[in-house]
């Protein structure tokens, strides 16, 4: 893959071959895949779909972890509900996220990426130590395939993921850096967050967005350009960390105005690459 190549989110769904055709259509190069669905994870499926992958010559950058009973609706709700920090479903989605991990070594996909939900701001939360041993357990094991093991961001300010990539200390903990994100959650200034965390960053999500304007609700997202993030001085700062990887788009909206939006996204960095 060349720096900075252009890529989108796939959702794979129950159709591989469409949902990458529809990547190819768009003129993306390459893409990260949502979590699969569970047919595809494991032996035949899986060879099934890396077949596929191959064949529509989309080069897949990266696997999301997602997990069910997540949701996004607001700041309270992601807290409860999003990622490896609630606690009832923890092990069940630890054992999972090693899942995708081997899935993704298997269909030859080095990063595997995750939201794991509000980290503790303050590192003498009981459940701050857990947190990092729970965090090392994961890294470990994509460790020995190779691979890299990719923090989203967004859920908290620059400094506090700083904190905690030293505390877990592990040279395959990553981020994929969602300079929109930083903004839906009020979680900081996105180009100088990105400064800070530059050097774990091995992807990023092309995303625009609005601060919020209410206590505990989200920002609204934007299509890129016409949020707060100033995706020029985004893709600029990328080039002047030295950033190699994709510049991947993602708007979290479906239908007809999607197709529209990823269109007018993958123009504007073009011209901004
Ligand atoms: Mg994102």
């Amino acid at each position: 893959m060349e720096p900075l190549a252009l890529g989108v989110m796939l959702a794979v769904g129950e159709n591989p071959r469409d949902s990458l055709g529809k990547v190819r259509k768009l003129g993306a190069p390459t893409a990260q895949m949502g979590r699969p669905p569970e047919k595809y994870l494991a032996g035949e499926g899986r060879e099934e779909l890396k077949r596929t992958i191959d064949e529509s010559g989309v080069e897949i950058t990266a696997v999301f972890c997602g997990y069910e009973g997540e949701s996004y609706a607001d700041i309270p709700t992601v807290r409860r509900t999003v990622g490896l920090v609630p606690k009832e479903p923890r092990a069940r989605r630890v054992k999972e996220t090693k899942a995708i991990i081997d899935f993704a070594r298997d269909i030859g996909v080095r990063d595997v990426c995750a939201h794991i939900g509000f980290v503790a701001e303050d590192r003498s939360d009981p459940d701050y130590d857990e947190l990092v041993k729970v965090m090392r357990d994961i890294c470990d094991h994509a460790a020995k395939g190779g691979q890299n093991f990719c923090l989203e961001t967004g859920q908290e300010t620059a400094e506090v993921l700083l904190q905690f990539i030293r505390d877990i200390d592990r040279d395959n903990l990553k981020v994929n850096f969602d300079p929109a994100n930083m903004i839906l959650y009020g979680s900081g200034e996105p180009i100088a967050a990105l400064k800070m965390v530059g050097q774990y960053v091995v992807g990023v999500h092309c995303k625009d967005g609005k601060w919020p304007t209410e206590k505990d609700q989200l920002g609204h997202e934007m299509p890129l350009g016409q949020g707060d993030v100033g995706i020029d001085r985004f893709v600029a700062t990328l080039k002047e960390i030295g950033y190699e990887g994709a510049l991947t788009i993602e708007r979290e909206i479906s239908g007809e105005q999607q197709k529209k939006d990823i269109a007018a996204a993958l123009k504007l960095l073009e011209s901004l690459k």
